[in-house]
Protein backbone atom coordinates (compact mmCIF):
# COMPACT_ATOMS: atom_id res chain seq x y z
CA UNK A 1 0.00 0.00 0.00
CA UNK A 2 2.64 1.98 0.65
CA UNK A 3 3.79 2.31 -2.94
CA UNK A 4 0.82 3.60 -4.13
CA UNK A 5 1.26 7.11 -5.11
CA UNK A 6 -2.45 8.01 -3.92
CA UNK A 7 -2.58 6.51 -0.26
CA UNK A 8 -3.36 9.00 2.35
CA UNK A 9 -1.56 8.79 5.73
CA UNK A 10 -2.73 9.60 9.06
CA UNK A 11 0.79 10.15 11.30
CA UNK A 12 0.06 10.28 14.96
CA UNK A 13 2.54 11.27 17.91
CA UNK A 14 1.11 9.40 20.51
CA UNK A 15 -2.91 10.25 20.58
CA UNK A 16 -2.10 13.47 18.81
CA UNK A 17 -3.02 14.27 14.95
CA UNK A 18 -2.17 17.81 12.73
CA UNK A 19 -5.78 19.54 11.68
CA UNK A 20 -5.50 20.59 8.48
CA UNK A 21 -6.11 24.52 7.81
CA UNK A 22 -9.66 24.92 8.39
CA UNK A 23 -9.73 23.09 12.00
CA UNK A 24 -12.35 20.87 11.13
CA UNK A 25 -10.25 18.09 9.53
CA UNK A 26 -7.53 15.74 10.01
CA UNK A 27 -4.45 16.86 7.57
CA UNK A 28 -3.30 14.08 6.11
CA UNK A 29 0.10 13.26 4.50
CA UNK A 30 1.58 11.60 1.39
CA UNK A 31 3.65 8.46 1.84
CA UNK A 32 7.02 10.10 0.92
CA UNK A 33 6.37 13.11 3.71
CA UNK A 34 6.60 10.61 6.46
CA UNK A 35 10.00 10.58 8.16
CA UNK A 36 11.54 6.67 9.05
CA UNK A 37 10.79 6.13 12.14
CA UNK A 38 7.13 5.40 11.75
CA UNK A 39 5.20 2.13 12.30
CA UNK A 40 3.00 1.17 9.31
CA UNK A 41 -0.64 -0.25 9.81
CA UNK A 42 -3.23 0.16 7.00
CA UNK A 43 -6.64 1.58 8.44
CA UNK A 44 -8.96 0.75 5.24
CA UNK A 45 -9.99 3.01 2.05
CA UNK A 46 -11.72 6.04 1.97
CA UNK A 47 -14.93 6.12 0.43
CA UNK A 48 -13.34 7.02 -2.87
CA UNK A 49 -11.16 3.93 -2.63
CA UNK A 50 -8.20 5.63 -1.83
CA UNK A 51 -5.86 3.56 0.63
CA UNK A 52 -5.57 5.22 4.05
CA UNK A 53 -2.54 4.07 6.33
CA UNK A 54 -1.63 4.93 9.82
CA UNK A 55 2.04 6.36 10.19
CA UNK A 56 2.63 6.11 13.89
CA UNK A 57 5.58 7.71 15.63
CA UNK A 58 6.88 7.91 19.05
CA UNK A 59 4.46 10.86 21.30
CA UNK A 60 8.03 12.49 22.15
CA UNK A 61 9.03 12.38 18.40
CA UNK A 62 10.43 15.61 16.30
CA UNK A 63 8.39 17.21 13.73
CA UNK A 64 8.36 20.62 12.06
CA UNK A 65 5.21 21.59 12.38
CA UNK A 66 5.30 21.31 16.08
CA UNK A 67 2.80 23.65 16.94
CA UNK A 68 -0.55 22.05 15.24
CA UNK A 69 -0.47 19.14 16.72
CA UNK A 70 -3.56 18.18 19.11
CA UNK A 71 -5.07 15.63 21.33
CA UNK A 72 -8.01 12.77 20.18
CA UNK A 73 -9.52 14.23 23.24
CA UNK A 74 -9.39 17.64 22.11
CA UNK A 75 -10.10 17.46 18.78
CA UNK A 76 -12.10 13.98 18.28
CA UNK A 77 -15.50 15.96 18.86
CA UNK A 78 -15.33 18.49 16.39
CA UNK A 79 -13.98 15.90 13.18
CA UNK A 80 -16.83 14.83 10.80
CA UNK A 81 -17.45 10.58 11.28
CA UNK A 82 -15.32 9.32 8.84
CA UNK A 83 -12.26 11.60 10.13
CA UNK A 84 -12.72 11.00 14.18
CA UNK A 85 -13.05 6.87 12.97
CA UNK A 86 -10.27 7.14 11.43
CA UNK A 87 -7.96 9.20 14.53
CA UNK A 88 -9.48 6.85 17.00
CA UNK A 89 -8.49 3.59 15.05
CA UNK A 90 -5.12 5.31 14.38
CA UNK A 91 -4.44 6.16 18.29
CA UNK A 92 -5.60 2.73 19.51
CA UNK A 93 -4.15 1.15 17.34
CA UNK A 94 -0.63 3.11 16.89
CA UNK A 95 -0.50 2.90 20.83
CA UNK A 96 -0.34 -0.82 21.03
CA UNK A 97 2.25 -0.74 17.70
CA UNK A 98 4.64 1.40 19.72
CA UNK A 99 3.97 0.16 23.19
CA UNK A 100 4.01 -3.81 22.75
CA UNK A 101 7.23 -4.33 20.31
CA UNK A 102 8.15 -8.09 22.36
CA UNK A 103 6.45 -11.08 22.49
CA UNK A 104 5.04 -11.51 26.54
CA UNK A 105 5.62 -15.52 25.91
CA UNK A 106 9.13 -15.54 25.37
CA UNK A 107 10.21 -12.13 25.37
CA UNK A 108 11.61 -11.84 21.60
CA UNK A 109 11.42 -8.90 19.21
CA UNK A 110 8.66 -9.50 17.12
CA UNK A 111 7.47 -8.25 13.49
CA UNK A 112 4.46 -6.87 12.79
CA UNK A 113 2.09 -8.48 10.33
CA UNK A 114 -1.56 -8.59 9.02
CA UNK A 115 -1.16 -4.89 7.47
CA UNK A 116 -0.41 -3.37 10.86
CA UNK A 117 -2.85 -5.52 12.94
CA UNK A 118 -1.17 -8.43 14.57
CA UNK A 119 2.47 -8.77 15.68
CA UNK A 120 4.39 -12.14 14.98
CA UNK A 121 6.88 -13.94 17.03
CA UNK A 122 9.68 -15.22 14.66
CA UNK A 123 11.74 -17.22 18.04
CA UNK A 124 7.74 -19.10 19.28
CA UNK A 125 5.57 -18.65 16.29
CA UNK A 126 2.46 -16.80 18.30
CA UNK A 127 0.59 -14.45 17.13
CA UNK A 128 -0.51 -10.82 19.14
CA UNK A 129 -3.22 -8.55 18.38
CA UNK A 130 -3.85 -5.02 19.58
CA UNK A 131 -5.43 -4.98 23.14
CA UNK A 132 -8.59 -3.56 23.25
CA UNK A 133 -10.27 -1.73 26.68
CA UNK A 134 -14.08 -2.21 26.80
CA UNK A 135 -15.70 0.96 28.31
CA UNK A 136 -19.36 2.37 28.91
CA UNK A 137 -20.66 5.46 29.70
CA UNK A 138 -24.42 6.18 30.46
CA UNK A 139 -26.43 8.83 30.39
CA UNK A 140 -28.17 8.76 33.80
CA UNK A 141 -31.94 10.18 33.80
CA UNK A 142 -34.56 11.24 35.77
CA UNK A 143 -37.57 9.25 36.03
CA UNK A 144 -39.53 12.48 34.85
CA UNK A 145 -36.21 12.32 32.23
CA UNK A 146 -36.12 16.40 32.62
CA UNK A 147 -32.84 16.07 34.79
CA UNK A 148 -29.86 14.38 33.66
CA UNK A 149 -26.96 13.44 36.48
CA UNK A 150 -23.28 15.07 35.39
CA UNK A 151 -20.19 14.44 37.51
CA UNK A 152 -16.75 16.64 37.37
CA UNK A 153 -13.28 15.52 37.90
CA UNK A 154 -10.49 17.93 40.02
CA UNK A 155 -8.21 17.39 37.02
CA UNK A 156 -10.69 18.69 34.89
CA UNK A 157 -11.36 22.08 33.24
CA UNK A 158 -13.84 24.47 36.04
CA UNK A 159 -17.21 23.87 34.88
CA UNK A 160 -16.65 20.56 32.52
CA UNK A 161 -18.89 17.65 33.24
CA UNK A 162 -19.67 14.81 31.73
CA UNK A 163 -21.99 11.09 32.13
CA UNK A 164 -20.69 8.63 33.74
CA UNK A 165 -18.29 6.31 31.90
CA UNK A 166 -15.47 3.79 32.98
CA UNK A 167 -13.50 0.76 32.22
CA UNK A 168 -15.12 -2.67 32.30
CA UNK A 169 -13.24 -4.58 34.65
CA UNK A 170 -12.44 -8.46 34.24
CA UNK A 171 -15.45 -10.68 34.62
CA UNK A 172 -17.46 -7.78 34.97
CA UNK A 173 -20.94 -6.80 33.13
CA UNK A 174 -21.11 -4.10 31.27
CA UNK A 175 -23.94 -2.92 33.82
CA UNK A 176 -21.77 -4.07 36.91
CA UNK A 177 -19.01 -1.16 35.21
CA UNK A 178 -21.73 1.26 35.26
CA UNK A 179 -23.19 0.55 38.83
CA UNK A 180 -20.16 0.32 40.22
CA UNK A 181 -18.96 3.75 39.10
CA UNK A 182 -21.72 5.17 40.26
CA UNK A 183 -21.16 4.17 43.52
CA UNK A 184 -17.39 5.23 43.43
CA UNK A 185 -18.26 8.72 42.52
CA UNK A 186 -21.39 9.38 44.61
CA UNK A 187 -19.01 8.67 47.72
CA UNK A 188 -16.94 11.88 46.92
CA UNK A 189 -17.87 15.92 47.61
CA UNK A 190 -17.13 16.02 43.85
CA UNK A 191 -17.86 12.75 41.20
ZN1 LIG B 1 7.58 -15.51 21.35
Amino acid sequence: MRGDPSARVLVIRGDRAVLAEDGTRLRYRRVQEVPEDALWAFLGRTAAGVPLLLAARAADAPDPDDGAWAPLRVIGGGLDAADAAALVTAVSLGRWLRDSPFCPSCGARTAVSTGGWARTCPDCGREHFPRTDPAVIVAVGSEDGDRLLLGSNALWDANRFSCFAGFVEAGESAEGAVARELARRGRGPAA
